[in-house]
């Protein structure tokens, strides 16, 4: 049978089930090796207050935030995007 992707959409292997995870965007139940991981540095202080802040040499901390989207999500969020025709046809 002829496949469509190599690694069937996952990063599983020759591992039997994998952990499931819900979306973030969706909350959509999927496998943690088939979800896209997205990671945001975010900063708890306005960007204006910030800016001005550290131009007086404060230090702001940032937090990291990561998200599991599902396919679905991850390709409406452009997180992952349609491979072009051609690139689809020749793996
Ligand atoms: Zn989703």
């Amino acid at each position: 049978m002829p496949k469509k992707r190599k690694s069937r959409g996952r990063a599983k292997g020759s591992a039997g089930k994998k952990s499931i995870v819900q979306c973030s965007g969706c909350g959509k139940l999927v496998p943690r090796d088939k979800a896209k991981r997205v990671t945001k540095y975010k900063s708890l202080v306005d960007p204006m207050i910030g800016r001005e802040l550290r131009q007086q040499g404060a230090y702001i901390p940032r937090t990291k935030e990561t998200r599991l989207y599902c396919i679905n999500c991850a390709v409406h969020r452009n997180v992952v995007r349609v491979r072009s025709k051609d690139d689809r046809k020749a793996s």
